[in-house]
């Protein structure tokens, strides 16, 4: 029984956006109508732990799952675009090294982590600097650059500090509006 439940927990966002296929949703449906603590779970998650849905437009008061469904595809569709936006400028940048457009890294590098702290919060700290890492080391491997193994880690850690700045830029963005909001 406990194993059902931490598997159904797992599965009710996926439930929720109706991503499931229609075995696990029958699965999924018939196990909230017989657990209390599972259906609690799946109503706060549908309700937003009790936060009011905002509601701007009538439509939106007649179909809050529908808006919030809507609300996490957009989110998603963000996070992949920041993704892949931050794999794009630390090659742009990575092939700057040595060039006469190095001087731009100042400023996409700070870029990169803030887009660094959109997607991964907090981790970003250690997962932007490790795929840095990841990309400088191909770039090396395939000699898409001329620099040698030593350079190629030198610029990886400046260029690491930059990416930290930006995340501390982000971060404390992110720190003021949550305040701002709250007041
Ligand atoms: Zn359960």
């Amino acid at each position: 029984m406990k194993t059902e439940c931490s598997v159904v927990r797992d599965l009710l966002p996926l439930y929720f956006e109706q991503m499931v296929n229609p075995e696990t949703a029958e699965y999924v449906k018939e196990h909230l109508s017989q657990c209390d603590a599972c259906r609690k779970e799946y109503e706060d998650l549908t309700s937003g732990d009790g936060i009011p849905v905002p509601q701007t437009a009538e439509k939106d008061k007649e179909d809050p799952k529908r808006f919030r469904s809507i609300m996490l595809r957009l989110r998603r569709q963000f996070d992949s675009l920041a993704y892949s936006l931050i794999i794009f400028f630390i090659f742009l940048g990575f092939g700057w090294t040595g060039g006469e457009n190095l001087m731009y890294n100042s400023l996409i590098m700070p870029l990169v982590g803030i887009f660094g702290y959109y997607v991964f919060r907090w981790r970003a700290i250690y997962k932007v600097p490790i795929l840095l890492l990841i990309i400088d080391s191909f770039v090396f491997l395939f000699r898409l650059i001329d620099l040698d193994l030593y350079s190629v880690f030198v610029w990886t850690g400046i260029y690491s500090i930059f990416v930290l700045v930006g995340i501390a830029i982000a971060f404390l963005l992110h720190y003021s509006f949550r305040k701002e909001s709250i007041r």
